[in-house]
């Protein structure tokens, strides 16, 4: 089956004064259809500027030097360019429709003025024209089931919605309209954990139900860990690895993975001490000769610091983009069987 996305070598750089940062420094990966794809990665490693790369909302310092991206088989980007048809880039045409976003702050994305009610209504209206006034009318009211918001809350403005249910009332908007794909950049991280859980549990149910494809941007790696089958962990705008989110748990390879991860170092001393990691300044880390994450590795070796890491193939899915994937995936197997 075609995969519903398909991501080829894409590359993002932001202009500041004259200085360019590689956000996003040759991404792959591909999400079948019904999929759900996490993505980590601590803060500043490019997951939302991968994310706006996807859907083209890039801010206007932004530029797609290369890559191509295919939806549902049919190129949208191409040479970091987006195809145009009729007149019209064909993200465009996808994007609300068939692929819906989710974002961080959902103060920001919500018309403050307007109930949300009346957006739901807007956003159908706009999309769907045939509609009438009563499918609408129960589209919404099935919709705000779904997502978890009493009826009574139907009619009120954003600023009179608590955190999470302004949070569930952008996942209701962005679901109007009943779309393939989901891209939800840090949906919960404003809230409380006992809310995150529940609507992260929510966008599980939903995607169970209406067979939606989920890109999970997060820092968080329990919430991805749930909500998703495959974890790609993003550093300084690489995927360092990516694997089915049990092989990740249970065998990270990248020593980056491994700290995200609290995973048992075998190398105890030093592996130990990554665990608390100086923020990564990712134009520097970028722009390094070798592999990125050498730096800060304290398995790191000349090789390291000289030859960038190929892709290590480690079977099933699991790729990883270390000198010596292959023997820490085998080190952290070996832990847990000890554990055991
Ligand atoms: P967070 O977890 O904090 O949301 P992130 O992984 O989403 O981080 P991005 O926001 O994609 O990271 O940022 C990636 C890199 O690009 C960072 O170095 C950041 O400083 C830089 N960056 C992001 N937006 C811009 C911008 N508009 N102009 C210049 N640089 C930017
Ligand atoms: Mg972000």
């Amino acid at each position: 089956e075609t995969p519903i996305l398909q991501v080829e070598d894409l590359r993002l750089e932001y202009t500041v004064g004259n200085r360019r940062i590689a956000a996003v420094d040759g991404v792959s990966f591909s999400l079948p259809r019904g999929g759900a794809l996490g993505i980590v990665g601590e803060s500043g490693c490019g997951k939302s500027s991968l994310g706006s790369a996807l859907l083209q909302t890039m801010p206007n310092n932004a530029e797609l030097t290369a890559g191509n991206v295919r939806y549902d088989g049919r190129a949208i980007i191409l040479g970091g360019k987006p195809v145009v048809e009729g007149g019209r880039s064909r993200i465009d045409a996808l994007r609300w429709t068939r692929i819906a976003t989710i974002f961080q702050s959902a103060m920001n994305a919500l018309n403050p003025v307007t109930t949300v009610r009346r957006q739901m209504m807007d956003a159908l209206r706009l999309h769907r024209p045939g509609i009438s006034r009563a499918d609408a009318t129960d589209r919404i009211s099935e919709v705000f089931d779904m997502i978890g918001i009493p009826r009574s809350r139907m009619n009120a403005y954003p600023h009179q919605l608590s955190g999470g249910m302004r949070q569930r009332a952008m996942i209701a908007l962005s679901l109007i309209l009943e779309p393939e794909l989901v891209i939800a950049d840090e949906p919960t991280t404003a809230l409380d954990m006992l809310i995150q859980d529940q609507i992260l549990g929510e966008i599980a149910d939903l995607r169970e139900r209406l067979n939606l494809s989920l890109i999970l941007v997060s820092h968080d790696m329990g919430a991805v860990a749930e909500s998703c089958e495959v974890v790609a962990v993003m550093y300084a705008g690489r995927i360092v690895e990516i694997a089915p989110t049990r092989r990740i748990f249970d065998n990270p390879a990248h020593p980056y993975s491994r700290t995200l991860i609290g995973a048992l170092p075998s190398l105890t001393g030093p592996l130990e001490k990554l665990e608390s990691l100086p923020a990564t300044d990712t134009a520097a880390a970028a722009a390094a000769t070798g592999c990125r994450f050498a730096h800060a590795c304290l398995a790191a070796t000349d090789l390291c610091r000289k030859t960038t890491p190929p892709a290590m193939n480690l079977g099933g899915g699991h790729v990883c983009e270390c000198h010596y994937a292959e023997d820490f995936a085998a080190e952290t197997a070996a832990d847990k069987r000890e554990v055991r």
